[in-house]
């Protein structure tokens, strides 16, 4: 017997169909004792949201105008799902009269974050009527600071004594509140973070997060055709991955569970016999024998190469490289170096308007022999802990790049070897993406 904490996203609690899975999953595991639910979202392509649909009600509030019509859609949405699950509106549950006092607080707070707020608490009230559990209201439980960052150990200290006296609850995801009681949300999809933090308070065996799709898979499916579900990656696997562009959780959810050593486990909400990925601390044995964990890439980098003869011996070089791109407000991605070259990685979007200044700025602060300028490049990093263990791993990847006819412009190996960086010219992003994952993962 452990604990475990289910998370639902949008698409998972999107109509009454999903909140029967939903029940059927909850019941099907005794350990689950938590349930963090998003509001609901798309039951089809061309559908809204329900958080959309309550941001165009803030909308219309802040402009005077009415928001009532739109704000019936969304009580409809939820007068569904309870109607088709045949959950009584009678006094004992006065749903309806908590939709019309939510219209009316809407209008009364005319602030974003509580209208978006109440997609969440309208579907955590109705599920935890339907799985007849209690209903902790986020707002009590999750603290923010009065500048807005999140209060996590405050937080953690209140929500461990309320759960406590729960033995089964649903909180609902994305909102918690100021000091002063007033609600505030986490940045969008944000639940994924509610149920990280309601994971670590209650000491859970394990986060698992309820999604629509399969788990991690080792490369964009935009990009490599078919590709593989990752089984098992680390937190810090995760987060390079997910630097470079790979998404499935929100990255805030990583730290509270990442911290108390807790997993996290993605599964589908609409094939619950598939396990998923495990996302856990440190790497276990039930790694398939594969050397790669995944690989990811993001276009738009600028390298930028100083050259000067004798650099090493110059005391203090590289840290006037640096404080050039520190006086225009720009941070570096990586910085490959040899004996007489160092170059830095910048993201374009931090760039754009400064490249003519930095470049003056280092001129002024180093007397470089050279300095050459290449936008245009492509970053696409091979991430796995078995990497250090596999002997070849690099001329793999290395000959796979070769014979696929792209020209490497940069490699920077992280000294825990747990990924390999390499920079391509733009044109090269999707072949040599495709020519890494074959070398590794023969079908
Ligand atoms: N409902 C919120 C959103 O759409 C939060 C979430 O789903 O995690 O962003």
């Amino acid at each position: 017997m452990g604990i475990k904490v289910a998370k639902f996203g949008g698409s998972s609690l999107s109509d009454a169909t999903h909140f029967r899975k939903v029940k059927a999953i909850i019941e099907s595991d005794p350990d689950y004792h938590y349930v963090v639910p998003s509001a609901p979202g798309k039951r089809f392509g061309e559908d809204t949201k329900v958080t959309d649909m309550l941001y165009q009600c803030y909308r219309l509030v802040e402009r005077n105008k009415s928001h009532e019509e739109v704000f019936r859609r969304i009580a409809e949405r939820y007068l569904e799902i309870a109607h088709e699950l045949d959950i009584a509106l009678d006094q004992d549950f006065d749903f309806i009269g908590l939709l019309n006092e939510t219209s009316d607080a809407i209008r009364r707070h005319n602030s974003p974050d509580f209208a978006a707020s109440r997609g969440e608490y309208l579907n955590g009230v109705l599920l935890a009527r339907y799985l007849g559990w209690d209903f902790v209201d986020a707002q009590e439980v999750v603290k923010f600071d009065r500048q807005g960052s999140f209060a996590s150990e405050w937080t953690n200290e209140i929500m461990r004594t309320k759960l406590a006296e729960h033995e089964r609850a649903v909180v609902p995801g994305f909102y918690g509140s100021f000091p002063d009681g007033e609600v505030h949300t986490f940045s969008r999809g944000g639940s994924d973070i509610s149920g990280a933090i309601v994971s670590r308070a209650v000491e859970a065996d394990m986060y698992v997060n309820w999604t629509d799709v399969n788990g991690f898979l080792m490369a964009d499916p935009r990009i490599v055709d078919n590709p593989r579900c990752i089984r098992e990656l680390t937190y810090s696997e995760l987060r390079e991955l997910s630097y470079m562009g790979a998404t499935v959780l929100h990255e805030d959810a990583i730290f509270p569970v990442h911290k108390a050593g807790i997993p996290t486990n993605i599964r589908n909400t609409n094939d619950p016999a598939d396990p998923g990925t495990m996302i856990v601390p440190q790497m276990t044995a039930n790694r398939p024998d594969m050397a790669i964990t995944g690989v990811a890439g993001h276009k738009n980098f600028t390298l930028i190469t100083i050259d000067k003869a004798m650099m090493n011996a110059e005391l203090g070089f590289g840290r006037r490289v640096l404080s050039a791109l520190e006086d225009f407000g720009v941070s570096f991605e990586h910085m490959p170096s040899g004996i007489d070259t160092l170059s830095v990685v910048i993201s374009d979007k931090d760039l754009v308007t400064r490249k003519d200044q930095i470049i003056q700025r280092i001129q002024q602060l180093c007397q470089p022999d050279s300095i050459e300028v290449s936008g245009g490049i492509a970053l696409i990093a091979t991430v796995g802990h078995g990497m250090v263990r596999t002997p070849g791993t690099a001329a793999k990847l290395f000959t796979a790049l070769y014979q696929a006819g792209v020209n490497i412009r940069m490699i920077d190996q992280g000294s825990s070897e747990m990924n390999i960086i390499v920079g391509v010219n733009v044109e090269d992003f999707e072949t040599a993406m495709n020519a890494i994952y074959r070398a590794f993962v023969k079908d």
